[in-house]
């Protein structure tokens, strides 16, 4: 049986900060499905109750840091039907939340990062690929590399286990955790491509050395080779053009289910899709909007963050306001927390224009629910994407997407135009005219109710299970063995 070990900073529902908390669940659980011996390794942060999760103790692993040596715990239990490994130490116990700040960051995930790979040699499960996700546990790869090339003969059933780095993010690349990584003696990378400042920072060095890179769509992977998505790696990412693919994350079907999700006021099936418009109904009321549901809904739900253009969505409303096109009405909600610059600018709008616009400046999963469920269309008009949730979950609840044509929202929202496959519309230009284009573009066809409801169905059949993304890793995972056995 092919054994994976899969190394995250975040697990669903153990430590739940973004989307990766919900791929290193879902991922996971996809390929156990496919018959993977698939563990997952997490630090065991201090708000974890072991008691709770029934975990037991599974070893005890040194990590040397200079000529200290650290214990590391390990606890093992079942979360959620995947097996989990919880690694703890002193790092770990120094503050209670997952992301810290510097330098206490650097020092837990690298101090993780190798004791993971110390415990594979301790416990004997020692997995045919290491797939790492993210900076947080990009040093295992530079660490596992090491222990391959140097001469300890406990380390040779190491030999053939091969390396995988998913990239979710690419600029969080882990700086600041130079001191951690020197500390734990990790050695600079010395690959041509890695620029001189990017030599002892976690992802980099990762990138430079694992046996395949993954980002989580095509397009991603294919941007951060230029120098507009490339943070700096770009470089480095071309010259491993060879090693670099994407692949797209998935849903989970059952979670996000029209026809049954609890916190919707209307449940809907694209058999019923004129309840959908109850939904819109209940939704307006909620949000104290013009009640007329045939004005359509703009929503968005996003973290308010400069990566998410929330700035080119409101001038690209306040510029269409401004017109006073009064043949075209319509009205926008807009739920996300973040950055208080940006809050502060939706908060303005929304307050110049009660009837029309809402901003609901909070974290609430019932009512991004609702929104996803009750928009006509949802707009996802980011600066970068690498794979987006908001426009898989609006297709899946039959909200047309109106999305910045990059990374995963290219490959998962194929323009209206195409007949067969089309569910969204798209802009190129990161600019509120480009974004007005793909607004006015979806009005019109919202005005052919026929042509819309036909786009809703397109959007509500199309396939973004794990099962497909699961497929396409246990594939790339097959490769690495492969190539590794071929050496
Ligand atoms: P990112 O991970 O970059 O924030 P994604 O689109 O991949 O963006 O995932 C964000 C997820 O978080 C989506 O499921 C979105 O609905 C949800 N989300 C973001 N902000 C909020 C909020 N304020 N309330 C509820 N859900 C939110």
């Amino acid at each position: 049986m092919t054994k994976i070990a899969f190394l995250s900073a975040e697990f669903r529902p153990l430590a739940k900060i973004g989307g990766l908390a919900d791929v290193a669940l879902e991922l996971p659980k996809a390929l156990l499905k496919l018959g993977l011996d698939i563990r997952l390794f997490m630090p065991r942060y201090s708000h974890i109750d072991l008691g709770d999760i029934n975990a037991e103790p599974a070893g005890v692993v040194d990590v040397l840091r200079g000529d200290q040596t650290i214990q590391a715990h390990v606890f093992s239990a079942v979360v959620g039907g995947i097996p989990v490994y919880l690694v703890d130490g002193p790092a770990l116990q120094q503050a209670p939340e997952v992301y810290p700040g510097q330098p206490l960051e650097g020092e837990r995930f690298v101090f993780f990062s190798i004791a993971v790979v110390n415990y594979f040699c301790q416990s004997g499960w020692v997995p045919d690929v290491m797939h790492a996700n993210d900076w947080h546990t990009a040093a295992a790869v530079s660490y596992l590399a090491l222990k391959q090339n140097g001469d300890d003969p406990e380390d040779a059933e190491l030999g053939n286990t091969g390396s995988l780095l998913t990239i979710h993010n690419l600029p969080y690349m882990g700086n600041g955790s130079e001191p951690a990584v020197r500390a734990f003696q990790i050695p600079p990378v010395a690959s041509e491509a890695l620029p001189d400042w990017a030599r002892e920072i976690p992802l980099p060095m990762g990138i430079a050395i694992a046996d395949r890179v993954s980002t989580v769509s095509p397009t991603y992977a294919l941007e951060i080779q230029t120098k507009e998505y490339g943070s700096g790696l770009d470089g480095l990412l071309s010259a491993r053009a060879d090693a670099l693919s994407g692949i797209l994350n998935g849903i989970d079907p059952s979670s996000w289910d029209p026809a049954t999700a609890s916190d919707l006021a209307v449940n809907f099936t694209s058999d019923s899709l004129e309840d959908r418009k109850l939904g819109k109904k209940a939704l307006l009321e909620e949000l104290d909007l013009d009640p007329d549901v045939s004005v359509p809904l703009l929503g968005m739900v996003t973290r308010l963050d400069t990566q998410k253009g929330v700035d080119i969505a409101l001038d690209a409303l306040e510029g269409m306001l401004a017109k006073q096109d009064q043949m075209q009405r319509w009205s926008f909600v807009l739920l996300g927390t973040g950055n208080h610059h940006i809050e502060s600018r939706c908060a303005d709008f929304a307050a110049r224009h009660p009837d029309r616009i809402k901003a609901v400046l909070k974290y609430d999963a019932g009512l991004a629910s609702r929104i996803y469920a009750g928009s006509d269309m949802i707009l996802v008009p980011s600066r970068y994407e690498p794979c987006g949730l908001a426009q898989l979950i609006a297709m899946r609840y039959g909200g047309i997407p109106v999305v910045r044509k990059t990374g995963g929202l290219k490959d998962s929202v194929p323009p209206y135009s195409d007949e067969e496959n089309g569910t969204g519309f798209l802009f190129k230009d990161f600019s509120a005219e480009a974004l007005q284009q793909a607004l006015y573009q979806a009005f019109e066809v919202y005005r052919d109710q026929a042509l819309w409801k036909s786009l809703q169905l397109r959007a509500m059949s199309a396939d973004f299970s794990w099962k497909r993304s699961a497929e396409q890793y246990r594939d790339l995972y097959l490769r690495i063995i492969e190539s590794r056995s071929g050496n």
